[in-house]
């Protein structure tokens, strides 16, 4: 089994409009409701190796950049 790599999801709840591209790339990751007034939730903590794909390119599909992948150990932001 792969060991979880040290990088986790973080999101801009400002920026968030609930267009739901991170939920159809990854949705093990993000769930949105429906509605005017819908955010994303995020999954917390190490993404796993075999989710990172999918939630890189949520981040790169989100269309308002509302995610962002932070790596806990060295702290740089992608
Ligand atoms: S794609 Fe971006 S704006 Fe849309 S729900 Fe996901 S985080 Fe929010």
């Amino acid at each position: 089994m792969a060991e979880p790599t040290p990088i986790r999801v973080e999101v801009d709840f400002d920026l968030c409009q609930g267009h739901a591209e991170c939920q159809a790339e990854a949705p093990e990751w993000f769930t949105v409701g429906k509605g005017p007034e819908a955010k994303v939730r995020a999954r917390r903590g190490a993404i796993p190796d075999d989710h990172l794909e999918a939630v890189r390119a949520a981040v790169k599909y989100c269309p308002t950049q509302a995610l962002r992948l932070v790596h806990d150990d060295a702290n740089p932001q992608e």
